[in-house]
């Protein structure tokens, strides 16, 4: 069995408990460097432009040392990183964490309104970002009142607004002071990293994730049981196509801190694109893949993705949202028979750590996320009494493990109520643990929408409707949707005339595209219990 009990009520992996070390993140990373150094590490898809691993290792020095000497940043400043996935990504945020300094990822389509509540909480000292994105960035920080440099990623043959930096001065021909970077010293509990969740409830909020949670991370990842283990880096290197953003932990964390530690070439993708996904697929001997369902489902159903793309695949692993056993199966059929389907379960707040089908591709039931991986504790607790249920029943899944986030950022009462008093993360998400199958997801009890695997946080939508002159009351819900997974459905309650179509521009003014509402409904009342808390589950049976 790949599972033991710890007690009654909570099962791990059948591998032993295996402590974090306490070594320095950038040791740990560049652990293996000398094997692959001179090769790529990393080249972007639109511009091909690329780094060695030496490069990507001296940019990394140069930036940080610039952050600390030329904009005179301090240990623990925060600096924002606003990019689409790009070689220079990497380098700016961990950069930036080699100058001491904690990096809080944003998406960089966000708008306005997105920007300054992410500002507003973290208050960067430093935003990393893109020409064209530079005039919303600059806005969003004048109207979260907050003085940052900003750094620009791209063009540097043109000229850039004044004040702003180029990455390529203090990046590419910056200069590293190394012994002033060795002299930083971090210890596990410090932090290193400031993803945005919504968590189970609420509006997004920073998670703060330790560099414990790195090292876990990595020392999961890495563990000859899962696939880092088997990653080729020298005669034929593996190659990962980065198509998940690296605003989000899955991205950053797995598919980006993870490959390059064992020197696996990424290939990065500002998005996703099709015609572009394609030419990677054809250029490329691809042979790891990092997704969420709809794209599972794109590359089994597109009559433009043949078996010829996908015959050097040896591993794919799916995460972020529920997967059907029919849309692995249909995939599959097109992969190349040496293919393992991997799915996952894990949240932003485990910093993507939780449980994962076994590798060898054994365990067929592709909708169950498997079991919990070395190190994660996981047990299933009555939603109500918050009692943990005997293994085999229903139950909210929730996890304890180093990988588990000491907290969101400066919100203590967010964190209370997301942890249990034993330090178990709540997750929101209902399950059942069938033994020698794994867990199964059956339903999501806490207010989250996921679209594309993209987090949507229905509080964040109802308070822009609330704030339309038209509008007295409003609920968001998910519903689910042919492509997406899921899209937003919102139930309005108005005291002057307006109409679906006005409500729904006016949310999409201030939301990045995935956030739109693809319905409005107007009633007469919301559905709400005795104490005012808005009925969900009965507008979602509605
Ligand atoms: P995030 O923090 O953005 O990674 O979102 C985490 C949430 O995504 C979880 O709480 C689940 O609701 C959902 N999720 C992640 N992985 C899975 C999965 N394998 N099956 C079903 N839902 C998932």
């Amino acid at each position: 069995s790949r599972v033991r009990k710890v007690d009654e009520f909570t099962l791990t992996s059948y591998l032993p408990f295996q402590p974090v070390p306490r070594v320095n993140l950038f040791d740990r990373i560049w652990a293996d460097l000398p094997l692959y150094k001179d090769q790529v590490a990393l080249v972007s898809a639109e511009t091909k432009k690329s780094y060695t691993f030496v490069q990507l290792q001296r940019y990394i020095a140069n930036f940080g040392t610039s952050l600390l000497k030329k904009l005179h940043l301090q240990s623990n400043d925060i600096v924002a990183i606003a990019a689409p996935n790009c070689p220079e990504y990497p380098v700016a945020a961990f950069g930036a964490i080699r100058a001491g300094c904690v990096v809080t990822l944003v998406n960089p389509a966000y708008k306005n309104y997105e920007l300054v509540h992410q500002f507003t909480i973290t208050k960067p000292k430093v935003v990393v970002t893109f020409s064209q994105a530079y005039p919303t960035i600059a806005k969003g920080l004048q109207n979260a009142k907050i003085e940052a440099k900003i750094i620009i990623i791209d063009n540097p043959t043109q000229s850039i607004p004044d004040g702003a930096v180029r990455y390529t001065e203090i990046a590419e021909n910056g200069e590293a002071d190394l012994p002033l970077l060795e002299k930083i010293e971090k210890g596990h509990d410090d932090l290193a990293i400031i993803p945005f969740s919504s968590g189970t409830t609420g509006l997004p909020k920073g998670v703060e994730i330790t560099y414990k949670n790195l090292l876990a991370s990595l020392d999961i990842m890495t563990h000859k049981d899962y696939v880092l283990s088997d990653v080729a880096n020298v005669t034929e290197q593996d190659v990962v196509p980065c198509v998940l953003p690296f605003f989000h932990i899955y991205g950053l964390v797995i598919t980006l801190m993870g490959h390059w530690s064992v020197g696996a070439k990424m290939v990065t993708m500002t998005g996703f694109n099709p015609q572009m996904f394609i030419r990677v697929l054809s250029s490329e001997t691809v042979s790891l893949l990092y997704l969420v369902p709809p794209l599972v489902d794109f590359l089994a159903k597109h009559p433009l993705v043949t078996k010829k793309h996908l015959e050097h695949l040896k591993y794919i692993f799916v995460g972020g949202a529920p997967m059907s056993k029919a849309a692995a199966e249909a995939f599959l059929l097109k992969a190349n028979p040496r293919t393992k389907f991997m799915q996952g379960f894990a949240v932003t707040e485990t910093t993507c750590m939780g449980l994962v089908l076994p590798k060898d591709g054994s365990n067929k039931n592709y909708d169950s996320c498997g079991d919990p991986a070395l190190n994660i504790e996981m047990r299933l607790c009555d939603p109500e009494s918050g009692k943990p249920v005997a293994i085999g029943n229903l139950g909210e899944v929730c996890i304890k493990s180093p990988t588990v986030t000491r907290g969101y950022y400066k919100n203590e009462q967010a964190t209370k109520e997301s942890m249990t008093s034993d330090g178990f993360y709540k997750s929101g998400d209902l399950g059942v643990y069938k033994p020698g199958k794994g867990l199964y997801i059956v339903d999501r009890i806490k207010d989250l929408i996921k679209v594309k695997g993209m987090q949507v946080a229905p509080a964040e939508l109802e308070a822009i409707l609330r704030s339309h002159p038209s509008v007295s009351e409003a609920a968001v819900i998910g519903v689910p949707h042919k492509t997406f997974g899921e899209v937003p459905k919102a139930f309005v309650v108005v005291k002057q005339l307006t109409t679906e179509e006005e409500l729904k521009d006016f949310v999409a003014d201030k939301v990045v595209d995935y956030k739109r509402l693809h319905q409005v409904v107007i009633v007469d009342a919301i559905p709400k219990n005795a104490t005012g808390k808005i009925l969900k589950k009965l507008l979602r049976d509605m």
